[in-house]
């Protein structure tokens, strides 16, 4: 009954297993021996486990709670209150060991196993019915491993990343949202303002360490095809990421910003204005940002940068100023400050947002451009945003180096829903749906995987393009019983 306890030995207790007393020794061996999975517990054992544990027991490695428990209904949910999911079991783990044990109990109960770091997905892929989730959120330390390198658990989220990291005036490059939880974020890919400097949040990461779908502990040093993989392919696939090892980068020290804002924006007006800002975009210098977004009544870009002098953005204000409305322009700001304008609401809420669709140029969309304009203009609630990427991440180096299969496309699109009320929630839904549909039929190819939609039939393909066999071959050694699962992950070969 004591799988939870896998690292308990911390504590110089003595230990029960099947009434058999174990010394810290003895438990230790069993731990391994389990890791390795060279010893299986029988079910039965694992279920009176987990209706032994006390909930809230901290000092424990892992702790599993089920529906009834005081913190299941909290543990449970997600960032995103429209996906609601009732797991049998959740195992909120404190440790790699934890991990492990929670693996090992997995796999004896067949129960499937989805992993939540910081539960901001959109699709709610890190949540399941009737399986088990394991929870990181206390896997949440950040330790320097020297001036340059840094080891970051799953749970952490990016407020404190970046708080901890440019206190000591360092950065690694993550997402704009403070809430989102560096585990997921990294592992699907991860851009954000300073991308086009620095890269992908992925291309930082030097190194992982995983509880794979048998129970082993890999890192990524020893096992380099993983490490690639968990560079964009990672999430939810092959095992359960229980730190990550970035080298950081000297933070830039000021950002600055400026938008244009027009209001009073039909479909119609809203083209021209959309079409320019690709055409003022696309030659940005690398320590620049822009976004584009029209919400059925307003244009809205944004220009950020981190170079005080503004240069390289002549052209973009030369193209935008005469049709893109009001200009408010930022002073530079310290970049911990600036960053925090960006953070976004800390509190969970009813929404959909999804990739929809990465692309080269304005042309990849002429032809449904008309449509999906008027359908959010339809649809009060409804954002429609296209985002810079290119600069650094597409280096060839990087690509090399990364599963993450789209650094050709310079601009990634994104459509948004929020709602107050179901009835509205339900119309936009719908609404989602048919915006989605007029971008696929253009053909678009490439979806971004931290941007899920559930609808994407094809989904492998549009998020890992012709990485996808490759990241299919490791997935099958490293979870070949296919326990790491969700709606949407990698299938064995
Ligand atoms: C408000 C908001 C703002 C966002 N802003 C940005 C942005 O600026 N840039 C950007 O790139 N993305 C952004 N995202 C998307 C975000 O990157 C993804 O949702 C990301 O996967 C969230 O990570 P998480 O750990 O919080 O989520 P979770 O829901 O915990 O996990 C997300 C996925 O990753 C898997 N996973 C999580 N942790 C692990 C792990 N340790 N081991 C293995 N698999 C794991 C889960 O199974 C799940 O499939 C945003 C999302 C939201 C909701």
């Amino acid at each position: 009954m004591m799988i939870y306890l896998a690292a308990r030995f911390l504590t110089h207790k003595r230990y029960t297993i099947m009434h058999h007393p174990y010394t810290r020794k003895e438990f230790l061996k069993t731990a391994l021996l389990v890791n390795l999975g060279l010893m299986v517990r029988p079910p039965q054992l694992l279920a009176s486990a987990i209706a032994a544990v006390q909930p809230g027991d901290l000092t424990e490695e892992v702790i599993y709670y089920k529906k009834g428990d005081a913190a299941y209904e909290q543990l449970r949910m997600g960032f995103n209150t429209r996906i609601s999911r009732f797991p049998a079991v959740i195992a909120l783990c404190k440790s790699t060991a934890g991990v492990a044990a929670a693996i090992q109990y997995a796999r004896q109960q067949q129960l499937p196993v989805a992993v939540k770091s910081g539960g901001h997905c959109m699709e709610g892929l890190s949540g399941n019915q009737g399986g088990m989730v394991i929870n990181l959120s206390l896997l949440n330390n950040i330790a320097w491993i020297d001036a340059n390198t840094v080891r970051i658990e799953p749970g952490c989220v990016l407020s404190q990343v970046y708080d901890t990291l440019l206190a000591k005036k360092k950065l690694i490059p993550g997402g704009s949202c403070g809430g989102v939880g560096i585990g997921g974020l990294t592992l699907g890919g991860g851009y954000g303002l300073l991308a086009r400097n620095f890269g992908l949040t992925c291309d930082s990461l030097t190194d992982i360490t995983m509880v794979d779908g048998t129970g082993q502990v890999r890192t990524g040093s020893a096992d380099p095809a993983l490490l690639w993989a968990c560079k964009g392919g990672g999430n939810g696939n092959f095992g359960v990421v229980t730190a990550l090892t970035f080298k950081v980068h000297t933070a830039p020290n000021t950002m600055q910003s400026l938008r244009f804002r027009a209001k009073g924006i039909t479909p119609a007006k809203a083209k021209p204005i959309i079409a320019q800002w690709f055409e003022a975009a696309k030659d940005l210098p690398h320590s620049f940002f822009s976004a584009c977004i029209y919400n059925g009544r307003s244009t809205y870009i944004l220009l950020t940068t981190t170079d005080r002098t503004w240069s390289g953005a002549d052209r973009f204000m030369q193209l935008l100023s005469p049709v893109a409305g009001k200009l408010t322009k930022t002073k530079p700001r310290p970049l911990a400050e600036a960053l925090k304008v960006f953070y976004g609401r800390p509190n969970p809420q009813a929404f959909k947002n999804a990739s929809a669709g990465l692309y080269k140029t304005f042309d990849d969309i002429k032809g449904c451009i008309d449509e999906v304009l008027e359908l959010v203009s339809q649809s009060p609630g409804m954002i429609y945003q296209v985002n810079t990427l290119g600069g650094r991440i597409t280096d060839p180096g990087l690509e090399a180096a990364s599963a993450f299969p789209h650094r050709a496309y310079p601009f990634f699109s994104e459509l948004q829903a929020y709602w107050e009320s179901e009835k509205q929630g339900i119309k936009l839904m719908q609404q989602f749906e048919r915006v989605q549909k007029a971008i696929t039929n253009q053909g678009i190819s490439a979806q971004y995987r931290n941007y899920p939609d559930i609808n994407f039939k094809n989904f492998a393909q549009l998020y890992y393009g012709s990485n996808h066999t490759r990241l299919q071959r490791i997935k099958q050694q490293y979870d070949p019983y296919n326990l790491i699962r969700h709606e949407q992950s990698i299938t064995g070969v």
